[in-house]
Protein backbone atom coordinates (compact mmCIF):
# COMPACT_ATOMS: atom_id res chain seq x y z
CA UNK A 1 0.00 0.00 0.00
CA UNK A 2 1.28 3.45 -0.85
CA UNK A 3 2.61 5.88 1.50
CA UNK A 4 -0.35 8.39 0.85
CA UNK A 5 -3.37 5.79 0.90
CA UNK A 6 -2.02 5.36 4.30
CA UNK A 7 -1.89 9.09 5.33
CA UNK A 8 1.72 8.37 6.74
CA UNK A 9 3.00 11.75 5.19
CA UNK A 10 0.83 12.73 8.53
CA UNK A 11 2.64 10.33 11.00
CA UNK A 12 6.00 10.70 13.22
CA UNK A 13 6.95 6.96 12.73
CA UNK A 14 10.23 5.22 15.00
CA UNK A 15 11.54 2.46 14.00
CA UNK A 16 12.29 -0.43 17.08
CA UNK A 17 14.40 -3.64 15.75
CA UNK A 18 13.35 -6.07 17.85
CA UNK A 19 15.92 -9.23 18.12
CA UNK A 20 14.46 -12.46 17.08
CA UNK A 21 16.84 -15.66 16.67
CA UNK A 22 14.78 -18.00 14.47
CA UNK A 23 16.63 -20.79 15.25
CA UNK A 24 18.35 -21.38 19.05
CA UNK A 25 19.28 -24.80 18.75
CA UNK A 26 22.01 -23.80 16.19
CA UNK A 27 25.57 -24.35 18.10
CA UNK A 28 27.79 -21.30 18.93
CA UNK A 29 29.95 -21.81 16.06
CA UNK A 30 27.38 -22.41 13.61
CA UNK A 31 27.23 -25.24 11.06
CA UNK A 32 28.22 -26.51 7.91
CA UNK A 33 25.87 -25.63 5.56
CA UNK A 34 25.31 -29.14 3.73
CA UNK A 35 24.30 -30.96 6.65
CA UNK A 36 22.64 -28.51 8.45
CA UNK A 37 20.13 -28.18 5.96
CA UNK A 38 20.12 -31.80 5.25
CA UNK A 39 19.04 -32.72 8.59
CA UNK A 40 16.30 -29.48 8.19
CA UNK A 41 14.66 -30.55 4.99
CA UNK A 42 15.09 -34.34 4.50
CA UNK A 43 17.26 -34.33 2.08
CA UNK A 44 20.60 -32.14 0.23
CA UNK A 45 18.12 -32.52 -3.27
CA UNK A 46 15.16 -30.97 -1.19
CA UNK A 47 17.16 -27.99 0.09
CA UNK A 48 18.65 -26.89 -3.08
CA UNK A 49 15.14 -26.83 -4.59
CA UNK A 50 13.99 -24.73 -1.99
CA UNK A 51 17.41 -22.48 -2.48
CA UNK A 52 15.92 -22.28 -6.27
CA UNK A 53 12.42 -21.29 -5.12
CA UNK A 54 14.59 -18.06 -3.48
CA UNK A 55 16.59 -17.85 -6.00
CA UNK A 56 14.23 -17.17 -9.08
CA UNK A 57 11.55 -14.95 -6.51
CA UNK A 58 14.85 -13.01 -5.71
CA UNK A 59 15.78 -12.04 -9.79
CA UNK A 60 12.15 -11.44 -9.50
CA UNK A 61 13.05 -7.96 -7.87
CA UNK A 62 16.68 -7.84 -8.24
CA UNK A 63 18.08 -9.90 -5.29
CA UNK A 64 20.60 -12.42 -6.59
CA UNK A 65 21.11 -15.20 -3.99
CA UNK A 66 24.37 -17.30 -4.42
CA UNK A 67 23.13 -19.67 -2.21
CA UNK A 68 26.44 -21.85 -3.23
CA UNK A 69 28.94 -19.87 -1.94
CA UNK A 70 27.52 -19.98 1.42
CA UNK A 71 29.34 -22.29 3.76
CA UNK A 72 28.26 -22.23 6.86
CA UNK A 73 24.93 -21.27 8.38
CA UNK A 74 26.05 -19.06 11.27
CA UNK A 75 24.34 -19.15 14.42
CA UNK A 76 22.85 -15.12 14.93
CA UNK A 77 22.55 -14.47 18.62
CA UNK A 78 25.65 -12.09 18.40
CA UNK A 79 24.11 -10.10 16.21
CA UNK A 80 20.91 -10.32 18.45
CA UNK A 81 22.96 -9.01 21.30
CA UNK A 82 24.42 -5.79 19.16
CA UNK A 83 20.56 -5.20 18.42
CA UNK A 84 19.76 -5.36 21.85
CA UNK A 85 23.01 -3.18 22.91
CA UNK A 86 22.25 -0.65 20.45
CA UNK A 87 18.85 -0.28 21.56
CA UNK A 88 19.50 -0.25 25.13
CA UNK A 89 21.85 3.16 24.27
CA UNK A 90 19.45 4.53 21.72
CA UNK A 91 21.44 3.80 19.16
CA UNK A 92 19.49 1.10 16.54
CA UNK A 93 19.25 3.55 13.81
CA UNK A 94 23.03 4.38 13.70
CA UNK A 95 23.64 0.80 13.84
CA UNK A 96 21.84 -0.17 11.10
CA UNK A 97 23.22 2.81 8.68
CA UNK A 98 26.74 2.00 9.57
CA UNK A 99 25.78 -2.04 8.95
CA UNK A 100 24.57 -0.78 5.49
CA UNK A 101 26.90 1.48 4.75
CA UNK A 102 29.51 -1.02 5.12
CA UNK A 103 31.21 -3.39 2.30
CA UNK A 104 32.83 -5.91 4.31
CA UNK A 105 31.55 -5.74 7.87
CA UNK A 106 33.58 -7.20 10.84
CA UNK A 107 33.30 -6.54 14.49
CA UNK A 108 36.44 -6.75 16.77
CA UNK A 109 35.77 -6.93 20.37
CA UNK A 110 37.62 -3.96 22.55
CA UNK A 111 38.18 -4.98 26.43
CA UNK A 112 40.39 -2.82 28.15
CA UNK A 113 43.40 -4.47 29.73
CA UNK A 114 45.82 -2.80 33.08
CA UNK A 115 48.03 -4.83 34.53
CA UNK A 116 49.04 -3.74 38.23
CA UNK A 117 52.84 -5.18 37.60
CA UNK A 118 55.37 -5.00 35.08
CA UNK A 119 58.43 -6.01 36.06
CA UNK A 120 58.77 -9.80 37.85
CA UNK A 121 61.97 -10.55 38.59
CA UNK A 122 63.91 -10.61 34.72
CA UNK A 123 60.49 -10.88 32.67
CA UNK A 124 58.52 -8.09 32.07
CA UNK A 125 55.73 -6.76 30.65
CA UNK A 126 55.23 -4.50 27.77
CA UNK A 127 53.34 -3.11 24.59
CA UNK A 128 50.13 -4.60 24.60
CA UNK A 129 50.67 -7.36 27.02
CA UNK A 130 50.81 -4.63 30.05
CA UNK A 131 47.96 -2.12 28.98
CA UNK A 132 45.66 -2.06 26.24
CA UNK A 133 43.75 1.17 26.14
CA UNK A 134 40.86 1.45 23.99
CA UNK A 135 41.69 2.10 20.12
CA UNK A 136 40.33 5.83 20.29
CA UNK A 137 43.59 7.07 21.93
CA UNK A 138 45.55 5.77 18.54
CA UNK A 139 48.93 6.05 20.75
CA UNK A 140 48.80 1.98 21.94
CA UNK A 141 51.71 1.30 19.49
CA UNK A 142 54.10 4.75 20.78
CA UNK A 143 53.33 3.58 24.09
CA UNK A 144 55.24 -0.15 23.47
CA UNK A 145 57.97 1.48 21.80
CA UNK A 146 57.89 4.30 24.76
CA UNK A 147 58.35 1.05 26.95
CA UNK A 148 61.26 -0.51 25.14
CA UNK A 149 62.97 2.44 24.60
CA UNK A 150 62.99 3.44 28.27
CA UNK A 151 64.23 0.50 28.51
CA UNK A 152 66.98 0.09 26.74
CA UNK A 153 67.96 3.75 28.44
CA UNK A 154 67.12 2.48 31.50
CA UNK A 155 69.29 -0.80 31.52
CA UNK A 156 72.17 1.16 29.91
CA UNK A 157 72.38 3.69 32.94
CA UNK A 158 71.83 1.13 35.64
CA UNK A 159 75.44 0.64 36.61
CA UNK A 160 75.00 -2.81 37.59
CA UNK A 161 71.63 -2.26 40.03
CA UNK A 162 69.35 -3.87 37.80
CA UNK A 163 66.88 -4.23 40.24
CA UNK A 164 66.54 -0.80 41.44
CA UNK A 165 66.31 0.39 37.68
CA UNK A 166 63.90 -1.95 37.17
CA UNK A 167 61.72 -0.25 39.78
CA UNK A 168 61.97 2.43 38.35
CA UNK A 169 61.16 2.16 34.72
CA UNK A 170 57.90 -0.21 36.00
CA UNK A 171 56.70 2.69 37.94
CA UNK A 172 57.13 4.78 35.58
CA UNK A 173 55.64 3.09 32.67
CA UNK A 174 52.58 1.84 35.00
CA UNK A 175 51.85 5.87 35.38
CA UNK A 176 52.00 5.75 31.63
CA UNK A 177 49.73 2.65 30.85
CA UNK A 178 47.38 3.53 33.49
CA UNK A 179 46.87 7.40 32.03
CA UNK A 180 46.66 6.25 28.42
CA UNK A 181 44.08 3.54 29.62
CA UNK A 182 41.92 6.16 31.74
CA UNK A 183 41.89 8.27 28.55
CA UNK A 184 40.72 5.41 26.67
CA UNK A 185 37.67 4.65 28.65
CA UNK A 186 37.35 8.25 29.04
CA UNK A 187 37.19 9.01 25.20
CA UNK A 188 35.05 5.79 24.07
CA UNK A 189 32.55 6.02 26.83
CA UNK A 190 32.10 9.89 25.78
CA UNK A 191 32.00 9.05 22.25
CA UNK A 192 30.00 6.06 21.75
CA UNK A 193 27.81 5.84 25.00
CA UNK A 194 27.33 9.47 26.83
C1 LIG B 1 42.67 -3.49 14.22
C2 LIG B 1 43.69 -2.75 15.03
C3 LIG B 1 43.95 -1.41 14.75
C4 LIG B 1 44.92 -0.72 15.50
N1 LIG B 1 45.15 0.61 15.22
C5 LIG B 1 46.10 1.26 15.92
C6 LIG B 1 46.41 2.63 15.62
O1 LIG B 1 45.83 3.26 14.73
N2 LIG B 1 47.38 3.25 16.35
C7 LIG B 1 48.04 2.60 17.35
O2 LIG B 1 48.91 3.21 17.98
N3 LIG B 1 47.77 1.32 17.66
C8 LIG B 1 46.83 0.62 16.96
N4 LIG B 1 46.53 -0.68 17.27
C9 LIG B 1 47.21 -1.30 18.40
C10 LIG B 1 48.64 -1.72 18.05
O3 LIG B 1 48.62 -2.59 16.92
C11 LIG B 1 49.23 -2.47 19.25
O4 LIG B 1 49.07 -1.68 20.40
C12 LIG B 1 50.72 -2.73 19.05
O5 LIG B 1 50.91 -3.52 17.90
C13 LIG B 1 51.25 -3.45 20.28
O6 LIG B 1 52.56 -3.82 20.05
P1 LIG B 1 53.15 -5.04 20.85
O7 LIG B 1 54.57 -5.17 20.38
O8 LIG B 1 52.90 -4.87 22.30
O9 LIG B 1 52.29 -6.32 20.44
P2 LIG B 1 52.10 -6.99 19.00
O10 LIG B 1 52.26 -5.99 17.91
O11 LIG B 1 50.83 -7.75 19.09
O12 LIG B 1 53.34 -7.96 18.90
C14 LIG B 1 53.38 -9.17 19.65
C15 LIG B 1 54.12 -10.18 18.78
O13 LIG B 1 54.38 -11.33 19.58
C16 LIG B 1 54.11 -12.46 18.79
N5 LIG B 1 53.82 -13.56 19.73
C17 LIG B 1 52.69 -13.80 20.44
N6 LIG B 1 52.82 -14.89 21.17
C18 LIG B 1 54.06 -15.39 20.92
C19 LIG B 1 54.79 -16.51 21.37
N7 LIG B 1 54.29 -17.34 22.28
N8 LIG B 1 56.05 -16.69 20.90
C20 LIG B 1 56.59 -15.81 20.00
N9 LIG B 1 55.95 -14.74 19.53
C21 LIG B 1 54.70 -14.52 19.99
C22 LIG B 1 52.93 -12.07 17.95
O14 LIG B 1 52.81 -12.89 16.81
C23 LIG B 1 53.29 -10.63 17.59
O15 LIG B 1 54.09 -10.56 16.44
C24 LIG B 1 45.60 -1.39 16.53
C25 LIG B 1 45.34 -2.74 16.80
C26 LIG B 1 44.40 -3.41 16.06
C27 LIG B 1 44.13 -4.87 16.36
Amino acid sequence: MRDGALGTEQLKIEVEWKPFQLNPPMPREGMNRREYRTRKFGSWEHSRMLDAQVRAAGAEVGIRFAHDKIERTPNTLASHQLIWLAGHYGRQDAVVEARQATRDPFLQPILDLAVPRMVFDRTLLVGDAAFIPRPHTAASTSKAAANAIALGETIRASSGDLDTALGKWESAQLTLGQRLEAQGRMLGNRSQFS
